[in-house]
């Protein structure tokens, strides 16, 4: 009896151990560390309609409007679930630099011989190859809203992940190319847009709380310092 008790009690404990820790591993699964999401997510301040506006612009002048409308596609799949992630992209002013900016790139180690994110400069960098991907614009923009994920504090999710994400990556064989690559889930999911949220929330640094202020001495034994 005294030994099904205790074993009872160890399942209870069991049980809520797995509770406390199963979330935070999953959720640090899919998120890029802290350091490496740009400050703006973390830093700027929500506008008149809840959401926090980050802007976007193209590096090169003279990119194709068939990659231009690929990279659009895919920014407006994230801005689809803008009520959901916190965040809305839109243009910068003519000239400005964006906080994101897409960026030709003929190094293929930068650019995976594809596209890829590059935290250090808050660059989307795209090859040739991936210019020719985009002749379908909807297959360009799954790899851009990919790299737009990266961008937005999310982590790779592997080949088939069981939750549809749009972070889930290509069997890469001997004859797969970023042309020709493919995905199970080629655009922004709802999952997606709040896993975003909470990366993000999570990579805010927290907020030193407010010491309590005390009148009377007696207020104040356990506070470290009298007014
Ligand atoms: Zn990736």
């Amino acid at each position: 009896m005294r030994t099904l008790r205790r074993s009872y009690d160890i399942a209870i404990i069991l049980g809520i151990l797995t509770l406390l820790i199963v979330p935070s591993v999953v959720a640090q699964y899919y998120c890029e560390p802290a350091s490496s999401i740009d400050n703006v997510l973390k830093d700027r301040q929500p506008a008149s309609d809840g959401k926090i506006h980050v802007t976007f612009s193209f590096n090169d002048p003279n990119i194709s409007q068939t990659s231009k409308n690929a990279i659009l596609n895919a920014l407006n799949q994230w801005n689809g679930q803008g009520s959901t992630s916190g965040f809305v992209f839109e243009a910068a002013a003519a000239g400005v630099t964006g906080d994101v900016e897409f960026m030709p790139s003929t190094n293929q180690t930068e650019t995976g011989g594809c596209a890829a994110y590059k935290p250090s400069s808050q660059r989307i960098l795209y090859s040739h190859d991936w210019e020719q991907r985009a002749t379908i614009e909807a297959d360009g923009a799954t790899v851009i809203a990919h790299e737009i994920g990266h961008y937005l504090g999310l982590d790779d999710a592997g080949t088939n992940p069981s939750t549809p994400t749009i972070m889930n990556n290509p069997v890469v064989t001997q004859t797969s190319t970023c042309e020709n690559a493919t995905v199970t889930t080629t655009t922004v999911q709802q999952n997606d847009a709040s896993r975003a949220n909470t990366c993000i929330t999570n990579a805010r640094p927290t907020p030193t709380p407010t010491p309590p202020e005390c009148v009377n001495d007696s207020d104040c034994a356990s506070v470290a310092f009298h007014k």
